[in-house]
């Protein structure tokens, strides 16, 4: 029911997936899991930083699912970056999983501050060559962060997770990626409930399709080639969330909601955050 779409390395991953910031680890991330996987959904968005790989772990276990089967992905924490802290993290995430792989890993955010991300790209190329991961990845990256790492590594990255939304539509970024042949991660794709749900052009094209705000919003990306992740610990929403591959929208609709970009971020700047 859920599309794949097939990143550079010819690898797929499940075009929707369950993202789980601010989830505790424990009962809330466990049982929000387990939902989703017992739904349907395959694909499980965390991070080291979200500090709930250990519960990810225990649902992904407890669904009786085989691992090959649950698409994994996780981030390198902020403060573990450099290329034999990087080697470190990924042991301890591995362990936390409970899991002898990854299916894709991030570098978190650039952090050009501390100038190490070329080096943590560095020990993810090999992971990736050792054959721990099957796909390696991005986020919060800006064109010349990735100019820098392929220029310096000669390897592409499989995808860049960015913060893109209606209100963010992030097109000349997306459209850079495109072109190296980099899939797009939307990361809140519904700005974490925000505004964008009560936009009037997305209430009156609820009504139209006869489908929620939210679907509306999440369809968008899918219309767009985007890989999305919206979190919920709610069973009602993570149903509603997948319920949006029985339609399509006209394209002078999906023109309409691109119309809505006003360059707004409800995360930081990939350029000055640093938080370690
Ligand atoms: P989101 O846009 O997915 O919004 C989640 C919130 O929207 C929920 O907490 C809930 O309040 C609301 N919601 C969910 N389903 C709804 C529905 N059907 N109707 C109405 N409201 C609904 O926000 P997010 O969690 O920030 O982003 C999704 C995922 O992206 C994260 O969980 C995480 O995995 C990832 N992410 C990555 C980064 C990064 O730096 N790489 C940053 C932020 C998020």
């Amino acid at each position: 029911m859920i599309p794949n779409i097939k990143l550079n390395n010819g690898v797929e991953i499940p075009q929707l997936g369950l993202g789980v910031l601010k989830m505790t680890d424990g009962p809330e991330v466990e049982s929000s899991v387990l939902k989703a996987l017992e739904l349907g959904y395959r694909h499980i968005d965390t991070a080291a930083g979200y500090g709930n790989e250990g519960g990810v772990g225990k649902a992904v276990k407890a669904s009786g699912l085989k691992r090959e089967d649950i698409f994994i992905t996780t981030k390198l924490a902020n403060k573990d970056q450099g290329y034999d802290s990087a080697l470190k993290a990924f042991d301890a995430s591995l362990k936390l999983l409970q899991t002898d792989y990854l299916d894709l890993w991030l570098i978190h955010w650039p952090q050009p501050m501390y100038d190490q991300y070329v080096d943590c790209w560095k020990a993810f190329i090999k992971l990736y060559e050792e054959k721990r991961i099957r796909a390696i990845g991005v986020s919060n990256f800006v064109p010349e962060h990735l100019d820098r790492i392929i220029a310096e590594t000669g390897v592409v990255p499989a995808v860049n997770q960015i913060e893109c939304h209606p209100y963010l539509t992030n097109t000349p970024l997306r459209e850079y990626c495109a072109k190296l042949g980099i899939a797009i991660e939307a990361w809140s794709p519904l700005m974490q409930g925000g505004e964008v749900l009560r936009n009037e052009l997305i209430i009156s094209l609820a009504a139209k399709y006869g489908k929620t705000p939210a679907q509306i919003v999440l369809r968008w990306d899918i219309e767009k080639g985007n890989i999305i992740f919206p979190k919920s610990v709610n069973e009602a929403r993570i149903k509603e969330n997948m319920g949006i591959f029985d339609f399509s929208l006209e394209a002078p609709d999906i023109a309409a909601i691109d119309g809505l970009n006003r360059d707004f971020r409800t995360g930081p700047d990939p350029y000055t955050f640093s938080r370690r």
